[in-house]
């Protein structure tokens, strides 16, 4: 399956829920999900109730959708999940958390994950003082993250250096200032990722 190259929003039309694609406007009245929440009357009319199936195909789709990740890679995550010692289903999501473009959304270096993907692949960042191009890049315990010093002087670059805010951070990160470096002090957790993600459907699809 090739990426997806049309409109964004209409996948969170399809998912029913916000998938966070296009930074601000997500969370301005322009979302067509909160518009379509603030519409009066009967939502659910044309809502199919969805087999069992249907339930785990769905919840797999918004998760890859939300991570930008292909069926493929996704599928290989699950296989490394699946391959380790922890529970399979949150060990998926520290995979995915663990994605560098993800890092970048995470860190504050870009205000979606598909713009902290272009910032990769257009060789804006370094991991550990070497220019990384992979957004699937897996990032590790201690890895340092900045931007290319050659970039620092592009216009977005610097608006969003200058913008950094360390008190949304989640915790297994830290930024230091000065430096304008980004760290990964701890692995993420389960209780970091604050979205209604049911794992178990995910593990429960793949599994058969
Ligand atoms: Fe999804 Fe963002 Fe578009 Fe809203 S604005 S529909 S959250 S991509």
């Amino acid at each position: 399956m090739a990426r997806h190259t049309g409109s964004v929003c209409r996948l969170c039309r399809r998912e029913r829920v916000k998938l966070m694609l296009k930074g601000e406007r997500c969370l301005s009245a322009k979302c067509s999900i909160t518009k379509k929440r603030d519409i009066p009357g009967p939502r659910n009319r044309r809502i199919k109730q969805l087999s069992e199936f249907g339930v785990q195909l769905r919840e797999k789709q918004k998760v890859k959708r939300m991570y930008g990740v292909l069926e493929r890679q996704f599928r290989n995550m699950y296989r490394a999940a699946a391959k380790r010692k922890g529970i399979t289903g949150e060990d998926l999501l520290m995979l995915l958390e663990l994605r560098l473009d993800n890092v970048l959304y995470r860190l504050g270096y870009a205000k979606s994950r598909p713009q902290a993907r272009q910032f990769v692949t257009h060789n804006h960042i370094f991991v550990n003082g070497h220019k990384v191009a992979i957004p699937s890049y897996t990032v590790k315990l201690g890895d340092v993250i900045e931007f290319n010093p050659k970039s620092k002087e592009r216009p977005v670059i610097k608006a969003i250096l200058e913008n950094m805010k360390v008190e949304y951070l989640q915790a297994w990160l830290s930024y230091d200032p000065a430096a304008q470096q980004g760290k990964i002090v701890s692995l993420p957790r389960r209780e970091h990722i604050d979205y209604p993600i049911t794992e178990q459907l995910i593990i429960e699809l793949y599994s058969k």
